[in-house]
Formats: structure tokens, C-alpha cells, sequence
């Protein structure tokens, strides 16, 4: 009986979820569904997506939350400077041989659970975007090239100079496609 106002972030959030799983929409798309959420309410929002997604539906979820990407995604998108700089399996991504491109390592990196190691420097503006990668500027992997020529998104990976982590992963495709 309340108006959306009077209630409070997290029970307007979880109101909104349960609004958009009411019905038989195929597709659901969730925009930050655990933001504002305690970490007990962030398990069963992940839970509830998750079985909705066991009974057939497909759910594209965009977020920052990485531990619940990890527990939801089937397929992990990383963007950066408004660009998807690597599409991978979440398993290899989360797991070994690990992101490919550098600002996803970091990403991983800087979580408390994993090296606590932030990613140096700021994000570019994105109306002033430079010539060559948008994350050379932080990137210890850049080179002349980095900053010169943006990189082509080719095989998964926008990067001139991707973590050799995923070479095996990329011979053992090339194998089982052979
Ligand atoms: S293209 Fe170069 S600067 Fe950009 S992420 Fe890859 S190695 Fe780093």
C-alpha cells in the first residue's frame, strides 16, 4: 500500500525485480539488479535471476558487481570506454586461464578477494577519446603501437598485446575445431 517514494532503496530495488520476473518475457534484461543491496539480498536476487535462467529464459545483466557476475554469467562481456573490449566463457574468465585483456585482469586484481591492487590512473573522457587504445594510458603493456592505432575487436579481444594466459585455451579451440 505504499508509493514507490516511501519506500526504501534496497525494498524499491527488490520490487523492481520481482516486477520485471512477473510474466513470461524470454528475454530479461537487468540494469545493476544487486546495487544498493546487502550482501544477503545480493545472494537471493543472484538465486532467483539464476533460476529464471535454469527454466529457459535468457538474462543479459549489466554490472559491477563481479562476484555476482561470477555466480550468474554464462558469458562474461568486460566493456571499457563505452567499447566491449573481451567476450569470454565466465569458467576461463573467472577461473584459468584468466581475462586476456588487461583492463579485465585489473579489474579482477583490484578485487579485496583476489590482490586488492587498483588499476592505476582515470578513465578517459569519453568525448575526448585518444587515437589508440583507451587504455594505454594505463596499461603497462602499451607500447608505441598501443597509442598510435586503436585495436580491432578480433577473436574475443580489443588489445594489441593480450595475457598470454589464454594461448592454451586458444590451441585447445583451434584443436577441437581441427
Ligand atoms: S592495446 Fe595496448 S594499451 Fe590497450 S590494453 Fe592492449 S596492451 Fe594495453
Amino acid at each position: 500500500d505504499r508509493y514507490p517514494h516511501e519506500l526504501s532503496g534496497g525494498l524499491a530495488q527488490r520490487a523492481a525485480t520481482a516486477l520485471a520476473l512477473i510474466g513470461d518475457a524470454p528475454l530479461l534484461l537487468a540494469d545493476e539488479p544487486t546495487t544498493g543491496l546487502d550482501r544477503d539480498l545480493v545472494e537471493r536476487t543472484v538465486d532467483e535471476l539464476r533460476r529464471h535462467t535454469d527454466e529457459g529464459r535468457a538474462l543479459l545483466i549489466i554490472t559491477h558487481d563481479l562476484a555476482a557476475a561470477e555466480r550468474i554469467a554464462d558469458r562474461v562481456a568486460v566493456m571499457y570506454a563505452g567499447r566491449i573490449v573481451e567476450i569470454a566463457d565466465a569458467g576461463p574468465f573467472f577461473g584459468a586461464p584468466g581475462p586476456r585483456h588487461p583492463y579485465a585482469k585489473g579489474l579482477l586484481d583490484a578485487l579485496p578477494e583476489r590482490d586488492f591492487a587498483p588499476i592505476p590512473g582515470m578513465p578517459p573522457e569519453l568525448g575526448a577519446l585518444p587515437d589508440g587504445c583507451a587504455f594505454a594510458a594505463r596499461c603497462a603493456r602499451a607500447d608505441a603501437r598501443c597509442t598510435a592505432e586503436r585495436p580491432a575487436f578480433d577473436d574475443g579481444l580489443a588489445c594489441h598485446h593480450g595475457l598470454t594466459g589464454r594461448a592454451s585455451h586458444s590451441l585447445t579451440k583451434a584443436a577441437a575445431d581441427a
